[in-house]
């Protein structure tokens, strides 16, 4: 059985949706080493909740949740379509209403600053599905890993946060701090040696994790991938780099 990779994209700064710069060409670069998928799924760094929904609409919106950014930006519109027939496949995969529909959301900009890069003509039907806020990082892991069948139906799975993600110590000078770059490394090194146990239990993984990770919504996407990770599975890299200081722009492709 073929199964379709999955990925996980540093999103960074908003502006990288409208802007061609090395992030955005290499987005590209990776929609073009992927087959076309059927749907996509995605698990944003944007979207938290009290429990675990799914997006069930129609016509999902086009989310502009960011502040203080030009007014191109807020003109973007990512109209592709839901897939209600689908969301609903996928809540009946979990007992007890684990997982809910939701009605309201959309496509929230963790989702649609990346995909306007990797499928511009938005003609593929996006999914969202929350990040519950009273999951551990254990508990996410786990939830993820239910989802593994997903990549046997020509489904695209993407995570999309940052690895390191700090906004209060972001450098608009754009020099790096040496403690994120390490840390960023070191995330990588766990993730070459599938130590996810490591990865899962972050707040062990030395000194710096509080600065790399002060709060963990754009960190747990990458969990959502890494748990779709079999024996068989390579593990590819692309954006590795820190950028404005504070963002790891690191992103992770999963193949086999
Ligand atoms: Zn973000």
């Amino acid at each position: 059985m073929e199964l379709f990779p999955a990925l996980f994209i540093g999103h960074g700064s908003p502006m990288n949706a409208i802007e061609d710069n090395e992030f955005s060409r290499e987005w590209k670069l990776v929609a073009s080493q992927i087959p076309r998928p059927e749907v996509i799924v995605c698990i944003s760094a944007h979207w938290q909740t009290n429990g675990t929904f799914i997006t069930a609409m129609d016509e999902p919106r086009t989310i502009h949740d960011f502040y203080g950014f030009p007014e191109e930006l807020y003109q973007q519109q990512y109209p592709a379509p839901g897939n209600p027939v689908f969301a609903e496949e996928i809540l009946l995969h979990f007992e007890n209403h684990l997982i809910k529909p939701d009605y309201s959301w959309g496509i929230d900009h963790g989702c649609w600053s990346v995909l306007m890069h990797l499928f511009p003509d938005a003609d593929i039907p996006v999914l969202q599905l929350s990040l519950d806020l009273k999951k551990n990082p254990e508990d996410h892991f786990q939830l993820a890993q239910q989802l593994q069948w997903l990549r046997k139906r020509k489904v695209l799975v993407v995570g999309s946060g940052n690895i390191v993600h700090n906004l209060r110590l972001i450098d608009w000078q754009n020099v790096n701090h040496p403690w994120a770059e390490e840390f960023d490394r070191l995330v990588k090194t766990k993730i070459d040696k599938r130590d996810f146990d490591a990865l899962v239990n972050y707040n062990l993984l030395g000194d710096n994790y509080q600065k790399a990770i002060p709060t963990d919504e754009h960190y747990l996407p990458l969990l959502y991938i890494l748990a779709m990770v079999n024996n068989n599975s390579k593990i590819k890299y692309f954006c590795e780099k820190v950028s404005l200081g504070s963002l790891s722009m690191r992103g992770v492709m999963v193949e086999g």
